[in-house]
């Protein structure tokens, strides 16, 4: 079966549309000349619209300096019609990681990567707020009424952004995670004992889908942009069929239409944190 993101993003807007949205903010760090980052504001323009949600940019160049930006920042964190904050990385300028992950107000940290949330993530099962990407591959597994619990699941990257939070995700569920990273010397074996692969290495080809078991499950989270112009995931189809022998989500319409909302709901989980109604 093929995990199309779709379904489950219109599911969680159309939750969404059913709350007070009214006065929603999304404040971005947007650096410029970055054709990434370019298409990546796009996507949040058109996204945020859904929810009549505006969008504030902060463009960063080369020339803003460190004091700008964390003037800025800290204005964004006081302003009550700033609802959330996001940063686009990698920035133009050197900002030291941690003072990014202790500068934003962690009650506007739509993306969950302040110390304080990631804390949270990793000290409870609260997931008021979780990174997007990783709540959004749950959500899909979730959508099509994908089991956790005694299953074994290979998560293969460990960024705090996308793949420790993902792990963290599968645990709550009671599934037996394992976190595979670039030191790891088996991973053919945990490939192929996984009932559940999230894939989150941004290594094109570091799954191929014959590797997979029979009636296994992949989340592709790679995102890669071939010479052709073709956006493709982290693993590669290399049989015929393969939507009829294990599940996987494609790429594009996968885990990445997902993400989108989840960046929507979690806006909308910043102002009832702020508002004390989470
Ligand atoms: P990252 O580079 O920070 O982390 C990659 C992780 O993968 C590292 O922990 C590394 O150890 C592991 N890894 C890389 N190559 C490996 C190998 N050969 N063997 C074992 N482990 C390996 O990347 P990230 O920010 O976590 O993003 C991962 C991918 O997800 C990228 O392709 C990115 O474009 C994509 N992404 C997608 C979305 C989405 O919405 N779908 C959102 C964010 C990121």
């Amino acid at each position: 079966m093929l995990f199309k993101g779709k379904d489950a993003a219109d599911g969680i807007v159309s939750k969404l549309l059913e709350e007070d949205l009214t006065g929603l903010t999304l404040a971005v760090f947007h650096p410029l000349n970055d054709g990434a980052a370019e298409s990546y504001l796009k996507t949040k323009e058109k996204w945020l619209k859904k929810i009549n949600a505006k969008i504030e940019v902060v463009p960063v160049d080369e020339k803003m300096t460190h004091d700008a930006f964390f003037k800025r920042l800290e204005q964004l964190n006081k302003d009550d019609s700033i609802t959330g904050i996001m940063v686009e990385l990698p920035l133009p300028i050197k900002i030291p990681e941690h003072e990014l992950l202790t500068g934003i107000n962690p009650l506007k940290d739509v993306d969950a990567i302040t110390y304080f949330n990631q804390g949270k993530i990793f000290t409870s099962k609260n997931e008021d707020l979780i990174p997007c990407t990783s709540a959004a591959s749950i959500k899909l597994l979730e959508h099509y009424r994908i089991d956790f619990a005694g299953k074994n699941v290979l998560v293969i990257g460990r960024s705090y952004i996308v793949g420790l939070p993902l792990f963290k995700l599968f645990l709550n569920r009671n599934a037996t995670p394992t976190v595979a990273h670039r030191g790891t010397s088996n991973l053919k074996d945990l490939i192929h004992n996984a009932d559940i692969v999230a894939v989150c290495a941004g290594t094109r080809g570091i799954v191929k889908s014959s590797e997979i078991k029979d009636g296994a499950s992949v989340v592709d989270v790679g995102i890669h942009v071939t010479e052709e112009g073709k956006v493709v995931g982290d693993m590669i189809i290399d049989q015929e069929n393969e939507e009829s022998r294990i599940n996987y989500s494609p790429v594009p319409g996968g885990v990445g239409t997902v993400t989108n909302a989840m960046m929507l709901h979690n806006l909308v989980q910043c102002r009832k944190l702020q508002k004390n109604q989470a």
